[in-house]
């Protein structure tokens, strides 16, 4: 069927300019790593867009010119902030675009790639991936870097010769060190666009690909995921602190420094309870499944904003 698929598939024959839609921890990250392999991006935000009281007073409007490069500059700042060193050179971070999805889109049809990294809900990606299924090219590659929400979910509101060249690219964070990526076709991806994108990501993005199935949270985060949620079960049970747990399933067993708990802030506590929560809704009830019921404790840090090194703080103040 694969053959079948392929005869009528205009696929583009290199990516030289990507868009990443979601400016995040992730997608950040992303921009950065293909900027520092010379490719060049566009990174599109949800851009809150308010006039200060001076513009207003000065009868300025959203679309005055200075007004849209002030947001754009807090855009690019936002960019910075989030990802404090993802760039070797400045002329590397030229690489990389920033603009508001909604005055954007058109731009869409210059990407050979277009990667999609917002927040892990699928009412947001599905809504997100209607919005935009018009805008890409005939010939391009859409993909999601979702950490385990279903591919096959979020292609169902795709046009059908979109479906084709859709597929799950997974990163791993922090992108620019993590080696792994996962690609996770549907049935409906075409052979020539898993081995397109598995040769680029080997050969020009310098990493080591595995072809996952379509399960809740592939490979890496439905073990990482109950990797962590039993070390927390353990930490309670052993009346242990979040510290003790980092350095027992730290170096001490030759893991880097950023070991259970670390690693979670830098994940993103919020985007880790979306993550256990995809495996949670496909269990039935019994003992596995109350293993990825988040535990209180992380939905209380979410609740007061303590997600992570994205805040500021998380189960450690950032350092
Ligand atoms: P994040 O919370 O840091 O960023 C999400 C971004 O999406 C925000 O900037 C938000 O403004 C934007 N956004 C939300 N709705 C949007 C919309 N409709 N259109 C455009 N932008 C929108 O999240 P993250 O950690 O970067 O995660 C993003 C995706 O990557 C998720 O699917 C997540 O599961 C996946 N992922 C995360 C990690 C990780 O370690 N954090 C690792 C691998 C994959």
């Amino acid at each position: 069927s694969h053959i079948e698929q392929s005869a009528d598939l205009r696929l583009t024959s290199n990516i030289r300019f990507a868009v990443v839609i979601g400016s995040g921890v992730m997608g950040a990250g992303i921009a950065a790593h293909l900027a520092n392999a010379g490719i060049r991006s566009l990174m599109l935000d949800i851009v809150p867009r308010e006039l200060t009281a001076k513009e207003e007073a000065k009868g300025l409007t959203l679309e005055s010119p200075e007004v849209r490069s002030r947001i754009a500059s807090e855009n690019r700042q936002k960019l910075l902030k989030q990802n404090p060193a993802p760039l070797a050179t400045t002329e590397h971070l030229n690489f990389i675009d920033v603009g508001n999805l909604e005055d954007d889109l058109e731009r869409l049809k210059e990407a050979d790639w277009v990667i999609e990294v917002v927040v892990e809900r699928l009412d947001v990606k599905q809504q997100l991936f209607e919005k935009i299924a018009p805008y890409i090219r005939e010939d391009a590659i859409l993909s999601s870097n979702t950490s385990g929400i279903s591919i096959e979910a979020m292609a169902s509101v795709l046009p059908e010769g979109l479906k084709a060249r859709f597929l799950g690219t997974h990163f791993f964070n922090p992108p620019r060190y993590l080696k792994l990526l996962e690609l996770i076709p549907t049935e409906k991806t075409a052979r020539p666009v898993i081995d397109f994108m598995g040769r680029f990501a080997e050969d020009r993005l310098g990493k080591g690909v595995v072809e996952a199935k379509d399960t809740p949270n592939f490979i890496g985060n439905r073990i990482g995921t109950y990797g962590l949620l039993v070390t927390f079960e353990e930490m309670l049970k052993q009346n242990a602190s979040i510290g003790e747990m980092d350095s027992i399933t730290g170096p001490l067993i030759g893991r880097p420094k950023s070991a259970t708990f670390r690693t979670l802030d830098v994940v993103g506590i919020d985007t880790f309870v979306h993550v256990a929560g995809n495996v949670y809704e496909t269990l039935d009830a019994g003992d596995e499944k109350d293993t990825f019921d988040v535990p209180a404790e992380m939905k209380t840090l979410v609740e007061k904003g303590w997600i992570g090194q994205k805040a500021g703080q998380g189960f450690y103040k950032k350092d």
